[in-house]
């Protein structure tokens, strides 16, 4: 939810900071090697041994956390991408009802890998306040296979956002964190509708802004937890 120039922008500062010529072969929806890199999925999503914990912090907002928090424990668990490939994305609340993420220690956020972070200031995350968007700090460049993840991601949420489509931004937030970017006429790829959360009316899709990933998501983040 960007404007083209500013994702563009963002693109080429990241994609200039990264190391060249590593081929890359991931995910169905990534058209070109730029998205691909860029839209790394988090790195836990391989491993059946690693849950997805996730943590909420509403205290940039006037969101009540505890209210938000089973909210967006509704959303994900047991339904959607939670369980997919055989338990390997496996979401599991870190904090309660009652500890913000900047609440938690170094050692508990270290292990948390999806933050919702709820702020009507987005710009400084999303390039500006219009958008909610999900950030992946911190690349992992995994030798043996020559791909990157990255270690843990953060889904910078507008209250807005989350009070009109809950369901669709925290489920289409995630789905960037679990490898799939953006697509439709209006998006940085500007690709076709595809059947997808990711190619929605904010990209110039039909679909408006649907509540769950598709069947297409699903199976797409699932086949990417069984590969590299
Ligand atoms: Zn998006
Ligand atoms: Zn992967």
């Amino acid at each position: 939810m960007k404007s083209i120039l500013v994702r563009f922008l963002l693109l080429l500062l990241f994609v200039t900071s990264l190391p060249q010529n590593i081929a890359i072969a991931h995910h169905s929806y990534g058209e070109s090697s730029y998205f691909e890199r860029r839209d790394r999925h988090i790195t836990s999503t391989h491993l059946r041994s690693v849950d997805e914990l996730f943590c909420v912090d509403t205290k940039q907002s006037s969101l009540d956390l505890k209210e938000t928090s089973n909210a967006i424990r509704d959303i994900l668990y047991e339904r959607n991408y939670d369980y997919l490939g055989n338990k390997r994305i496996n979401f599991y609340r870190e904090g309660g009802t009652s500890k913000h993420c900047s609440d938690l220690t170094k050692s508990e956020l270290k292990d948390v890998k999806i933050r919702y972070i709820f702020t009507d200031n987005t710009a400084p995350y999303c390039g500006s306040s219009s958008y909610s968007c999900a950030v992946r700090p911190d690349l992992d460049y995994d030798k043996e296979l020559n791909v990157y993840h990255c270690t843990y991601g953060i889904a910078y949420i507008r209250p807005r956002d989350f009070q009109n489509v809950p369901d669709y931004i925290i489920n289409h937030e995630t789905g960037h964190l679990l490898g799939m970017p953006d697509g439709g006429p209006n998006a940085p790829d500007k690709s076709p509708c595809q059947d997808s959360i990711m190619h929605s009316a904010d990209y110039g899709c039909s679909n408006g802004r649907p509540k769950n990933p598709t069947a297409n998501d699903l199976a797409t983040v699932e086949n990417e937890t069984y590969s590299d």
